[in-house]
């Protein structure tokens, strides 16, 4: 499988700067720098990944959610506000909109261990 990558798309960009829960060929799994929830993003800039790749995402992301959050907590966002063009979906546990305000965020430390928050 060969990626499609876009010039200036922070997400074909795929930065490293907070925790990273999970990656593979198709997808990673990391912390939103802005709603410092999980966020699982397809390797490949576009909106349409097959059914399989996109069921393979979801599941990597409630993964990192139950991680995260614990069982049951939390559900599946797929609205893409930021980078509409290219697939990515939120994990939104019942406080993200007060956590981006209230944590601290994580930090990069190596794909998938322990999470690690900034100082
Ligand atoms: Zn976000
Ligand atoms: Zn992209």
């Amino acid at each position: 499988m060969t990626n499609h990558m876009a010039d200036d798309c922070e997400l074909c960009e795929a930065a490293r700067f907070t925790h990273w829960y999970y990656e593979d060929e198709v997808c990673w799994v990391a912390d939103c720098e802005a709603c410092s929830t999980p966020m699982v993003v397809w390797k490949s800039h576009g909106t349409r990944p097959s059914k399989k790749d996109l069921a393979w995402m979801l599941e990597r992301l409630e993964e990192a959610g139950v991680e995260r959050f614990g069982k049951g907590v939390g559900s599946i966002d797929r609205t893409m506000r930021q980078v509409p063009e290219h697939f990515h979906a939120h994990w939104r546990d019942p406080q993200w909109l007060s956590r981006r305000w209230t944590e601290i965020p994580s930090k990069y430390s190596g794909v998938g261990g322990e999470r690690s928050l900034l100082k």
